[in-house]
């Protein structure tokens, strides 16, 4: 179920600082003019909202995350720290055949609860393995049909057992493009299937044969995940890739010198290949410098409240917060650029067409109880109005038929 079809926004302030009157028609921003102080009656057909001068920005991309895997909904769960990865994805297997509820259910309510703080974009990894096959695809192929209305989703075939050590997999890959995921995964072709020409070559030739594209996750720390990147990169430009293929994580750029951090940043920026950083403490990749070095990167939440990890709770502006806290971003502009992370550079690295606050772009919107977008990152405070495709998807405290102050 939505909310109402919304015709204007009276008294949004832009990022740039400028007060507006926004209209909106058939799920599109139709104009955005200079917020006019005089108060008129707006016809009685005529669903307007008057925000107060409250921040107006897209809805939230979150970038990176595992809706499949997420208990969100359930009763808490202890984390049981474990050792190797193989061992991890192990106890993860055993706790979802326990947890008795289905995965439409644990994504749905994590995916309604998005909305609620403003996000209407979401790319989620979902497992391909021996043993789920294509389980999982199919119910989240579920909950992106029923909740289309108000978020948008992509779906990317995730080996969480690896690529070409795991019987079956690169079939399993091949029929999950074919069923509906508009991604290609992989996993640490290194340190995970200790073949990266094995692993890359089922990788970038399932994407080719399917116009799909690539997000692949590298954990591989120092010089053995800095090799990958150049691989990566390579292969990207050769096939033409560009701006198709994600690196998600890329913690090795966060251990290397800087001289290794530039040229790499050069290679990947060249080729078109995005990073995604969830803002981890300690290995998080240098943003600034990445930045500073022509590499798009951008945010997801990846594992919330998981077998992998307690933490997380959706909201792509604290994401934005703990991004910005690890990175040393502290000057206005620096949190902007923490908040393009989670807005307008995550939708272009998600290839989402006709994003952004300009006229003929999708109505897809959150208002934001902060003056600007360095104020929402630093205090991640409420989101006041959530409108997907020109409808109200989340309401908070906007009030009606006045222009004083909402929030
Ligand atoms: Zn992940």
């Amino acid at each position: 179920m939505t909310g109402p079809m919304v015709d204007a926004l009276v008294d949004v302030m832009l990022p740039d600082g400028r007060r507006v009157d926004v209209t909106l028609r058939d799920g599109r921003i139709s104009a955005i003019a200079d917020h006019q102080q005089a108060v008129s009656t707006p016809a009685a057909d005529r669903h307007v909202v008057y925000c107060g001068g409250a921040l107006l920005l897209p809805a939230f991309v979150d970038g990176h995350c595992h809706l499949d895997k997420t208990f969100w909904g359930t009763p808490w769960r202890p984390h049981r720290a474990s050792g190797s990865l193989r061992e991890r994805i192990a106890h993860e297997r055993e706790l979802r055949a326990r947890i008795g509820v289905p995965v439409t259910t644990r994504a749905t309510a994590l995916a309604e609860h998005m909305v609620s703080l403003g996000t209407g974009h979401v790319r989620s990894h979902v497992d391909i393995d021996p043993d789920v096959k294509l389980d999982g695809l199919h119910q989240l192929l579920e909950v992106r049909e029923a909740l289309r209305d108000k978020l948008s989703i992509q779906l990317v075939a995730f080996p969480q057992s690896g690529v070409v050590t795991a019987p079956g997999v690169p079939d399993l890959l091949d029929a999950a493009l074919a069923a509906g995921a508009d991604l290609i995964g992989g996993l640490d072709p290194a340190g995970f299937d200790g073949d990266v020409d094995g692993q890359l070559d089922v990788v970038f030739g399932l994407a080719e044969r399917h116009g799909a594209g690539i997000d692949i996750h590298l954990h591989d720390g120092g010089d053995l995940g800095i090799r990958q990147l150049h691989a990566i990169a390579e292969r990207t430009k050769t096939l033409g890739l560009s701006g198709k293929v994600t690196v998600s994580h890329a913690y090795c750029l966060g251990q290397v010198s800087d001289v290794s951090v530039d040229r790499t940043a050069t290679a990947l920026a060249g080729a078109g290949v995005s990073l995604m950083t969830n803002g981890p403490a300690g290995t998080m990749p240098p943003v600034l410098r990445l930045r500073d070095n022509g590499v798009r990167v951008f945010a997801g939440s990846d594992n919330i409240r998981d077998a992998w990890w307690s933490y997380g709770t959706g909201d792509m502006l604290e994401r934005a917060t703990i991004i910005g806290l690890e990175g040393g971003l502290m000057t206005d502009e620096e949190l902007g650029y923490a908040a393009s992370l989670v807005t307008d550079s995550a939708a272009a690295a998600l290839g989402l067409a006709d994003y952004g606050l300009a006229p003929g772009n999708r109505a897809d919107l959150v208002v934001i109880a902060a003056a600007n977008p360095a104020e929402a990152v630093a205090g991640h405070p409420e989101r006041l109005l959530v409108v997907h495709d020109g409808r109200v998807v989340s309401r908070k405290t906007v009030r009606h038929a006045d222009n004083s102050k909402a929030w």
